[in-house]
């Protein structure tokens, strides 16, 4: 076997782990309907990314607009086509029209400067950019919190549902770091439920990872973001 093969095996493995922990945690929670698995492929190269698409990927997610943006441009070159971008990293607001050229999804959009800037972006484009806005499941006064609090969820929706270029699709959280996750999640569902009443449309919830996706399902998940479980321990990082 090739190294290529060899990779290629590991991930097959790992998808079908991943997937079958998906399933598991969907039928506990008594759903019928199904959850996405979007690969977070942040800091592996395109040729993770070509051989995902191969096995049957259709999302996958950054974080890092410099890094998917090449990523993104390698896997055209090479052919690669039919993927879904997910952004999924804290976004500058002078990154974020560059971000809707090579995006599909943008799940982090947490303020109200981002939405002017990725609808300026999104104008560019043959399609309308969808956006899910990033709650925060923070306590108050945490340092270095990404997301929009639930207090001033309702105002910005009405922004993203107001600009002609963006689409408004639902809601993305990460749960906190060094707290249980099931009342985050808990937690979630409940500010989740107020958002969904309002916009019905945007009924996709973005939640859970590779530590916490079955939590994330029972309270209600459509899409988890997956990396380390798939793609192994990221290079470089922790
Ligand atoms: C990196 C990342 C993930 C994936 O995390 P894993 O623990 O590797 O599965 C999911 N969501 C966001 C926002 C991330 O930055």
């Amino acid at each position: 076997m090739t190294d290529l093969d060899t990779r290629r095996a590991e991930l097959a493995d790992n998808l079908t782990a991943v997937r079958s922990r998906i399933d598991a945690a969907t039928r506990a929670a008594g759903r019928s309907d199904t959850v996405a698995l979007t690969v977070v492929t942040k800091f592996f190269p395109a040729a993770d990314v070509a051989a995902l698409a191969a096995l049957g990927v259709a999302d996958v997610g950054e974080n890092r607009h410099q890094e998917a943006e090449s990523k993104h441009a390698e896997c055209l070159a090479a052919g690669v086509t039919g993927l879904r971008w997910h952004f999924i990293g804290g976004l500058q607001s002078n990154k974020a029209s560059a971000v809707a050229h090579w995006a599909d999804v943008v799940e982090s959009v947490d303020r109200p400067k981002l939405v002017s800037a990725l609808d300026r972006g999104a104008a560019e484009r043959e399609a309308p950019l969808d956006v899910l806005l990033q709650v925060s499941l923070d306590p108050p006064g945490r340092e270095q919190r990404a997301g929009v609090d639930a207090d001033d969820l309702a105002a910005l929706a009405e922004r993203v549902a107001a600009a002609d270029h963006l689409r408004l699709r639902g809601l993305m959280a990460v749960a906190p770091l060094g707290e249980e996750p099931e009342p985050a999640f808990e937690r979630l569902a409940r500010i989740r439920a107020r958002f969904v009443a309002d916009h019905p449309a945007a009924d996709v919830l973005s939640a859970g990872m590779s530590g916490d996706l079955e939590a994330a399902i029972t309270h209600g998940a459509t899409h988890v973001r997956v990396g380390t479980a798939v793609l192994g321990s990221r290079p470089g990082v922790q």
